[in-house]
């Protein structure tokens, strides 16, 4: 079991104002309580007949005079606020989710049903249960927010697979395929082409994606004390499987080195995604990417669940041996190279690979006037995500480049990448949902 620093650390200066303290101490502090103690020395328990003190009697001080009275004193700073219980659920524990008990040492599959069109036509979702005879966190694992992104739906099958209730230390709750209603039309979006991973967490009066968010965030992910959204690259781009994760956050950090040997990007999750509203709920989330929308890829896959399993063992909910990996880079900063001219984009670089500055990473070939335009690595760095070869536009978003792997003096303030820059912005404007999903396929 591994045991985590039971003391929430200093806040650093340099980090944003919105980072706030660790959840993740605290929410490790509950399982371990019970097990080796947590945190501050609890006080000794009440006794009957407590023995004699062994300190001498205390001569009362002699009287001084009373100081002035003292101004009012200023209200002290406002303490930042930790709950006690992040989690709704305690793994190893019975709880309560979507109606059901669920026992210790019990695996179940419900089912969520956010939205009831009518009498008889719901879209229901598996929701899978795991949770084990010892006390430990409830990790969540979401899949297909999107609902064209089919790896982590397999990511999950193949995870609870092989979990059992006997052994597990703590809770495990998966959901494989959370936008059912994409998921059956083949699409990234709900019906009415909103995307649900941009309505977290959700409003019961709002628009029907936010209706279905509310009702997943506080039906299911309330109850979870870490949340991992499975998502792949989006509209014919393909990521190289990565954990994004805002560093900033140590509760967060902690959790995407719990991956351990899988590359992780720093990214500050924007507003209305799972992830962010995770997090602001005190909930430590990050989302594991991993190849392309509307395949199933075998070794992507691999690679996800071995991630997955790796933070279950991590977060001391298995005793699974696992493999060793050999550590992969941290990047603190990436970007996207855009095409600047239309055409056909093949690729020269593959997923993965290192690049220097001014590397040819693709080519735009005009299919009429047979021109030939070359699209270079601006940086080094590793591709970590790129478009598959197709028809292109001017200015769009090609290669997803890797490029700092050390946090630096403004590690807390590092910009995600490109797609947070004003500039991108405007692209984001002229170009629609296809451009917003290029900049970050969560
Ligand atoms: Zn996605």
């Amino acid at each position: 079991m591994i045991v985590r620093s039971a003391m929430p650390k200093q806040p650093d200066p340099t980090t944003r104002a919105r980072r706030r303290t660790p959840a993740w101490p605290v929410l490790t502090c509950f399982w371990v309580l019970a097990l080796a103690g947590c945190g501050s020395p609890p006080a000794p328990p009440p006794t009957a007949n407590p023995a004699p003190a062994t300190t001498p009697p205390v001569t009362p001080a002699p009287a001084v005079p009373a100081p002035p009275p003292a101004p009012a004193p200023a209200p002290a700073p406002a303490e930042p606020t930790v709950p006690a219980v992040v989690s709704a659920a305690r793994g190893g524990e019975t709880f309560t989710l979507l109606g059901t008990t669920i026992a210790p040492g019990t695996s179940q599959r419900l089912t969520w049903s956010a939205a009831k069109i009518f009498e008889g036509m719901s879209s229901e979702t598996p929701v899978l249960v795991v949770n084990g005879l010892e006390p430990g966190p409830v990790l969540c694992i979401t899949a297909a927010v999107h609902g064209d992104e089919l790896n982590g739906m397999e990511m999950v099958r193949r995870v609870f697979q092989n979990l059992s209730p006997d052994t597990l230390r703590g809770a495990a709750i998966g959901i494989p395929i959370v936008n059912i209603q994409g998921f059956r039309r083949g699409s990234r979006y709900l019906p009415d082409r909103r995307d649900l991973n941009r309505f977290f967490p959700g409003n019961p009066q709002g628009s029907s994606a936010a209706r279905i968010a509310h009702s997943l965030f506080e039906n299911i992910v309330r109850n979870c004390s870490a949340l991992v959204d499975l998502h792949t690259g989006s509209f014919f781009r393909t990521n190289l499987p990565q954990v994004r994760a805002d560093l900033g956050l140590q509760s967060v950090a902690d959790l995407a080195h719990g991956f351990g040997g899988m590359l992780v990007l720093n990214s500050v999750a924007a507003p209305g995604t799972l992830r962010r509203a995770a997090t602001d709920a005190g909930i430590p989330a990050v989302i594991l990417e991993a190849g392309e929308p509307l395949r199933l890829q075998p070794k992507q896959v691999d690679q996800g669940v071995a991630g997955l399993k790796r933070l279950m063992r991590s977060l001391g909910m298995t005793r699974k041996a696992t493999l060793l990996k050999q550590p992969e880079p941290v990047y603190y900063r990436s970007r996207w190279v855009r095409s600047d001219h239309g055409g056909v984009l093949f690729s020269v670089v593959r997923l993965g690979q290192t690049v220097r500055s001014g590397d040819i990473l693709g080519t735009v070939t005009d299919p009429i006037t047979n021109e030939q335009n070359l699209v270079y690595s601006p940086a080094e760095g590793r591709v970590i995500g790129m478009a598959l070869n197709q028809v292109v536009m001017p200015g769009f978003a090609a290669f997803h480049i890797g490029t700092e792997s050390q946090p630096g003096p403004n590690a807390a303030l590092a910009d995600p990448g490109s797609e947070e820059s004003g500039k991108d912005r405007d692209v984001e404007a002229l170009d629609g949902a296809a451009e917003t999903a290029a900049r970050d396929s969560e």
